[in-house]
């Protein structure tokens, strides 16, 4: 624009009325901050076509919570001190601004309030869409069975309108279960076969104990897959090893766990995690009854979300900006068993699934903290959990059980879809900006 003749503040004008950002994560990692004497080498000679000087073009991009515009640039590009910040300059130039749960609206609005100091920290423009899955694809196909039969034929279509879901009420209990049931034979299978792959390519039995070649399907099974960031804390459930060997290896109520996930590779504590996991799932006292799958990717997470009993959730409150795989899960009638953080306060009604409060950290009991975040998870486990699962009627399935299953799906089959979401960005920002953009040409 500024080529063709605009000003530097109409160009600026425009493009920010036009624009819509979303910040994804309150993680210090997940904020890009480039040194000056990088956006110096790449932006040096791109500056004066903006009609505007350099220290005009920091502005944009400098915190002011950090150093300020120096003119050597003390910056480094790991995202520790200062430099040119992307999230800021994103921040300056959108006039739409979002966070993607409700929860991290308040926590982003926390975060920026200096970038608008003569504002309240409620007024501080960063709205919030709460993220959402795409249901076509999350959805296993047996289970869409079951809604086809059930919800009738027009519920993929429809799949954002939640009275549609309330249908899930008609599904027989048994058909739920045994489906359900299926689908974790189908997902124990597949580790096994991939156990069977790397004993051809290893022959490393550690490796292929570790895989879940003795899980069963008749056991309760939780899931842990994502991202092995710390704050996802994969080891809270690690914390206390008797007990959660005691938990494991009961007699009559047997309970399982499968691990997933990648380290970033520059992330030392996170492969840290993995080696740990990795410990316990070769360890004999642990009778085989945890599992850590490599590879995580999309097709493994379709395998584990709909094969698993229960979706585990414990990063340390107020990180989670959202989190989606949860939302995955619980629509294929796997519950949730979550920290109350990102989307699962939202989510969360009481008879979905299972929340605790999980953020004994940020209550500033120190170290000491992570024992009582994993006692209340242990605790759940215990007296409601394993005790729910296991409660079986003449025909051998939980009534209760089921029912946890059915609200779940009910509860985040249409409030947490994409459609859902990409339908409030169209309402909130982008008529807007669209009416901007058209405004501005004529
Ligand atoms: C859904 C998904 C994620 C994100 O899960 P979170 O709960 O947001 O951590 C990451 N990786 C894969 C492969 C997924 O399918």
């Amino acid at each position: 624009m500024v080529e063709k003749g605009s000003s530097f503040k109409d160009a600026a004008l425009l493009v920010r009325n036009t624009t819509i950002f979303t910040t994804h994560t309150p993680v210090p990692a997940g904020h890009d901050i480039f040194s000056f004497s990088l956006i110096d080498k790449y932006f040096g000679s791109y500056i004066p076509l903006l009609g505007i000087n350099r220290e005009e073009f920091y502005r944009l991009g400098v915190d002011p919570a950090d150093v300020g515009i120096g003119g050597t640039g003390t910056g480094t590009d790991a995202g520790n001190g200062a430099g040119f910040n992307m999230t800021v300059f994103a921040l300056r130039l959108s006039a739409h601004c979002n966070a993607v749960s409700k929860k991290h609206g308040e926590v982003a609005r926390q975060m920026w309030h200096h970038l608008w100091p003569q504002l309240g920290e409620e007024e501080v423009p960063i709205g919030h869409i709460t993220n959402g899955v795409h249901v076509p694809t999350w959805i296993d196909s047996r289970i869409a069975g079951l809604f086809n039969r059930y919800l009738g034929p027009t519920w993929l279509n429809d799949h954002d309108n939640s009275s549609i879901w309330q249908l899930v009420d008609d599904i027989p209990e048994g058909k739920l279960w045994m489906v359900h049931r299926l689908q974790k034979m189908v997902m124990i299978a597949m580790m096994q076969e991939k156990a069977r792959q790397r004993w051809k390519e290893h022959a490393n039995p550690n490796i292929i104990l570790a895989s879940g070649i003795m899980f069963d399907p008749n056991t309760l099974t939780l899931g842990f897959a994502r991202r092995f960031a710390s704050y996802k804390r994969a080891n809270l459930i690690l914390k206390d090893l008797q007990r959660l060997k005691a938990i494991l290896g009961h007699t009559k109520m047997p309970v399982q766990i499968v691990f997933a996930g990648k380290a970033h590779p520059s992330d030392d504590a996170g492969k840290q995690l993995i080696q740990q996991v990795f410990g316990i799932a070769c360890d004999p006292d642990f009778g085989g009854r945890v599992a850590f799958i490599e590879d995580y990717n999309e097709e493994l997470a379709q395998h584990l979300i709909h094969g698993v009993d229960v979706w585990l959730n414990n990063p340390q409150p107020p990180f989670e900006a959202s989190g989606t795989s949860g939302m995955k899960a619980g629509i294929n009638g796997v519950p949730h068993l979550s920290v109350m953080d990102g989307w699962w306060i939202e989510g969360y009604n009481g008879a979905n699934g299972w929340a605790f409060d999980g953020d004994g950290n940020s209550k500033g009991n120190g170290n000491g903290s992570e024992d009582k975040d994993s006692e209340e998870l242990y605790h759940i486990l215990e007296k409601q959990i394993v005790p729910l699962y296991y409660d079986r009627d003449e025909t051998g399935i939980s009534p209760g059980w089921v029912k946890i299953m059915k609200e779940s799906i009910k509860s985040t089959a249409a409030r947490f879809s994409s459609r859902r979401m990409v339908k409030e960005y169209a309402d909130k920002f982008y008529q807007e900006a669209l009416r901007q953009a058209s405004e501005t040409v004529q």
